[in-house]
């Protein structure tokens, strides 16, 4: 036999019976979007390389060390497999101008990638959900995203995620706040770790997003932007406050929140969860009014938001919320095989008026008896099993047998009207 070839590390196959849980969740987040007339986009999961380097930054964990970023062995060309999609989503509305009419409410759900020591909340290979605001500057569009994810967390059931929120001001305000923090450093410097030293003066900012448990004092001794914002940034972030206690939600504001990437201004945020162990960060995200000039457009402002779609369902597993088990309503028994062109017929007319039916398959050895078809007609969970028998069969009948409940008879019905009874194998 050949070698037996397997997935990429940090890379899953999601199988059923859990995809159904994917899939149960990727329906309430559709639903979820509709309510808050947020539209589809899909955009390219290669996108050319400098679109992340320009967009997230240099000096960032991403795009130092974090993208699987190759060559085209064609032309050359630099490419990365996305690691988040807001760039990708700003680099497409620039490119169709689909801002040249007003603000676009946009989401995607997709894989992203991104090389990190896979772990539990951690993947190559994971999925996001999320929500891009395009054009809209002011802090009922922030709000707005905000209390989408808090909107999601009900629907699903969850009770447990808290919201920290950090404002990151502007970038004269955090020019200022950066020389402050330099300083603050530089008068530590024994204490930085390596990857702190060499963001000191390249992108000192970051140091404060380190998961160095050893820097966790000097950070949280570090001159705050907070100090340095001014009225307009402090302004916007208060509306932000007032609109989530509008509506009775409860924040911690976080001064050491700044999230991983340098296209955030103003309002940033995160969702999160102490059932997720170190990975708690279920959701995060913020404005980014500056990256749409940054990535070659005509400047317009945006806010949205990323979630781990693992995290979530983890976090489902956690509170012990389970998707609802979609059994097909019927299971089709075939007694003989050459019965099958009388049987498929009526059994096409039942999925036609949208029953799910499972139609038995024989394996290797043929069809198999009786007991065993019942046996799987019992494993699929179906309530009904419909029996092609010969002697039905004759009369132009079916058999519908209830497997569900010991004291309802079988009763016979006609091959030719399915139309008439299919009701009875619906879901009540
Ligand atoms: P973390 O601090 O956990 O590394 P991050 O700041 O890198 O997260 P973002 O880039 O903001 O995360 O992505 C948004 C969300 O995507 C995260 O909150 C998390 O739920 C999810 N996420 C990010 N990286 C991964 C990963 N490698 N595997 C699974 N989910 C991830
Ligand atoms: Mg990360």
């Amino acid at each position: 036999m050949a070698d037996k070839l397997v997935a990429v590390k940090g890379m899953n196959d999601i199988l059923p019976p859990d995809s159904a849980r994917w899939e149960w969740l990727e329906h309430k987040l559709r639903a979820l979007m509709r309510r808050y007339g947020y539209l589809n986009i899909r955009t390219p999961i290669v996108e050319p390389t400098p679109l992340f380097v320009r967009g997230l930054g240099e000096v960032t964990d991403i795009v130092e060390k974090e993208m699987y970023s190759f060559e085209d062995s064609m032309n050359g060309d630099k490419l990365t497999l996305r690691p988040e999609n807001t760039a990708g989503v700003v680099r497409a509305a620039i490119e169709h101008s689909m801002l040249y009419d007003g603000g676009k409410r946009l989401f995607y759900i997709g894989a992203m990638f991104r090389h990190e020591r896979p772990q539990r909340g951690r993947y190559r290979q994971f999925h996001q959900v999320g929500v891009e605001a395009l054009g809209f500057g002011g802090p009922e569009a922030d709000a707005e995203v905000i209390l989408m994810a808090r909107a999601l967390w009900r629907d699903l059931g969850l009770t447990d995620v808290r919201l920290e929120i950090n404002s990151l001001g502007v970038p004269d305000e955090r020019r200022a706040h950066r020389a402050a923090l330099i300083a603050h450093f530089e008068a530590h410097a024994e204490q930085l770790d390596a990857e702190a030293r060499r963001r000191l003066h390249s992108n000192p900012l970051r140091i404060l997003d380190t998961k160095n448990p050893a820097m966790q004092d000097l950070v949280n001794a570090a001159p705050q932007l907070m100090g340095f914002l001014g009225e307009a940034s402090l302004r916007h972030f208060d509306a932000v406050k007032s609109a989530m206690d509008a509506v009775g939600q409860a924040y911690t504001v976080n001064p050491r929140l700044v999230r991983g990437m340098d296209y955030y201004t103003h309002t940033v945020f995160e969702w999160i969860s102490p059932k997720l162990g170190a990975q708690g960060t279920v959701c995060g995200g913020g404005r980014y009014d500056g990256l749409v000039e940054m990535i070659g457009g005509k400047p317009a402002p945006g806010v949205g938001w990323g979630m781990g779609l693992e995290r979530v369902l983890d976090l489902l597993l956690q509170s012990g919320i389970e998707a609802p088990s979609r059994p097909p309503d019927a299971y089709a028994i075939l007694p003989d095989a050459q019965a099958l062109s009388l049987t498929i017929a009526a059994v096409e007319a039942l999925r036609e008026v949208g029953l799910a039916v499972l139609m038995h398959a024989g394996g290797s050895a043929g069809l198999g008896g009786m007991k065993s078809q019942f046996k799987k007609a019992d494993a699929s969970g179906a309530r009904f099993a419909l029996v092609f028998g010969s002697d039905e069969l004759a009369q132009g009948m079916v058999a519908v047998k209830p497997l569900r409940d010991a004291g309802a008879a079988q009763v016979l019905r006609p091959l030719a009207a399915v139309a008439d009874w299919a009701h009875e194998l619906r879901n009540a």
